[in-house]
């Protein structure tokens, strides 16, 4: 799954590796990220136009091999349980999902009392394209989806080339603790990659196959603090 998903190829190296048995075919690996496995659920039986958006959201518990530099207090740890979710929608819907997203990312800060808080628009970085996956024509509607949500939330945002998930872009919330620090919170991310690789499919209203979009939303982020994927 982790092949299939790309994180493997980026990350597999640096990450916990397998865990070996007693059994030479077996190998068991500590779940990195909750996404493959909500395309898996997403897989499990034929969908419809009619049925999306599909909304899967769990707290899932997942394990990452930082840096011990980088590891910081209960902000930035080895293993924790992260509010993640996951909306497969089709591509007219994106816009209006992804503007939603954006009303519960606010409603949860105003609900916490974070007034101070920022949106960076983290998009693909021009000279490098080799850190991502996906081609540019997948990239460039997904970065337009996010640009247009947030205007037309009238959301101000600052915009950062090279900030994007190896797999799409992404709106970051970012947040003042008291010591005045930044801290990201929030995340909401456009993917077109993913569904492609596990080969996600609806059915149209034409009664053809169609490919559903992807939008990945960690909301508070609070356990995990600092997201690498
Ligand atoms: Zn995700």
């Amino acid at each position: 799954m982790y092949v299939t998903s790309g994180h493997w190829e980026k990350y597999g190296e640096d990450s916990f590796q397998p865990i070996k048995t007693p059994d030479p075919n077996e190998e068991f690996l500590l779940k990195p990220m909750n996404c493959p496995h909500h395309c898996e659920i997403y897989k499990t039986k034929p969908r419809s136009y009619r049925d999306l958006p599909l909304r899967l959201a769990e707290f899932g518990t997942v394990y990452r091999y930082e840096q011990s530099g980088e590891l910081h207090g209960l902000t930035r740890v080895r293993g924790f349980t992260q509010d993640d979710a996951h909306i497969f929608c089709r591509p007219d819907q994106v816009k209006e999902e992804f503007m939603k997203v954006i009303d519960l990312v606010l409603y949860v800060f105003k609900s916490l009392g974070f007034s101070d808080y920022s949106a960076q628009i983290s998009l693909r970085d021009p000279e490098n394209d080799t850190k991502y996956i996906g081609s540019d024509d997948l990239w460039e509607k997904a970065e337009s989806a996010i640009i247009e949500a947030a205007a037309e939330k009238g959301l101000p945002t600052v915009t950062e080339l090279g900030e994007a998930a190896f797999y799409g872009p992404k709106l970051d919330f970012m947040v003042r603790d008291a010591l005045g620090r930044k801290w990201q919170l929030g995340t909401i991310q456009v993917d077109y990659n993913l569904p492609n690789r596990f080969e996600l499919e609806y059915i149209g209203a034409d009664n053809q196959k169609h490919r559903p979009v992807m939008i990945h939303g960690h909301l508070l982020g609070l356990w995990s603090g600092l997201l690498p994927f």
